[in-house]
């Protein structure tokens, strides 16, 4: 049976002669691997919608494990512009495959899709601190896909002071008597890390922090996510070279 899913494709790896493998987050059946048959041949007119950071409207069949073939597709909208600044390119790259690791097959995932949407639209056309929107994305994608730190009180007894420790393993704070391990955090980074947790999505991108908190930031939420993740993703060291 055929059905029509909207999603933005994450991921492409090329599959035999011609075709493409693509990891795809759709709202409707969350992340799925669609088979994109004769894509790579010069004259497939679909070719252009099946690239990564394409937001694309496509027609499926299959769906056994996950798996998909695609009979039609029309571009929405594609990030494309990305690709002309290779740093844009490298975060976009890093924040895709970190999102395609986290999160798991079939599940509702709406909010992600949504979440990676508004990052790719932000790198397109703005020119946002990409250390910011980095950070941002990270702990916001954890914190959507059930790993959201406790950022209220202390682990242990429940108080809330300034500096606070974050424990990155366990994703929650101690306060300095209970346990002094983890990230020293002092409160402007806390608030900070409560902004992007718990913002509307629409904000996400809108604050700024001073130069020191940024780096702490930055580190912060790398640590976070790459703990998370298990490993870090290849596409971050690439990363690295730039930011
Ligand atoms: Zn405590």
């Amino acid at each position: 049976m055929e059905e029509k899913v909207c999603g933005l494709v994450i991921r492409e790896t090329d599959y035999r002669e011609n075709d493409k493998i693509l990891t795809v987050i759709t709202k409707e059946l969350g992340k799925i691997s669609i088979c994109a048959r004769g894509v790579r041949n010069s004259r497939s007119k679909n070719a252009s919608a099946v690239r990564f950071m394409c937001y694309t409207e496509f027609v499926i069949s299959g769906g056994r494990n996950n798996f998909y073939y695609m009979t039609q597709c029309a571009l929405i909208q594609s990030f494309y512009k990305i690709s002309e600044d290779v740093v844009k390119l490298s975060l976009a790259t890093y924040l895709a495959q970190l999102a395609a690791d986290i999160m798991p097959e079939c599940s509702e995932s709406g909010e992600t899709l949504s979440l990676v949407l508004n990052t790719f639209y932000v790198l397109a056309n703005t020119n946002k601190d990409l250390a910011l929107v980095k950070a941002a994305f990270e702990l916001r994608l954890m914190a959507q896909q059930g790993y959201m730190p406790q950022l209220e009180c202390c682990n242990g007894c429940g108080e809330i002071t300034s500096p606070m420790f974050f424990d990155i393993s366990a994703g929650g704070l101690w306060c300095p008597a209970c346990a002094a391990k983890g990230v020293k955090i002092e409160k402007n980074l806390l608030d900070a890390l409560r902004y992007i947790a718990y913002c509307p999505l629409k904000q996400l991108f809108s604050f700024t922090v001073s130069e020191n908190i940024a780096k702490d930031l930055y580190s912060c939420c790398e640590q976070y996510a790459v703990s998370v993740a298990g490993r870090p993703p290849k596409s971050l060291e690439y990363l690295k070279m730039f930011m």
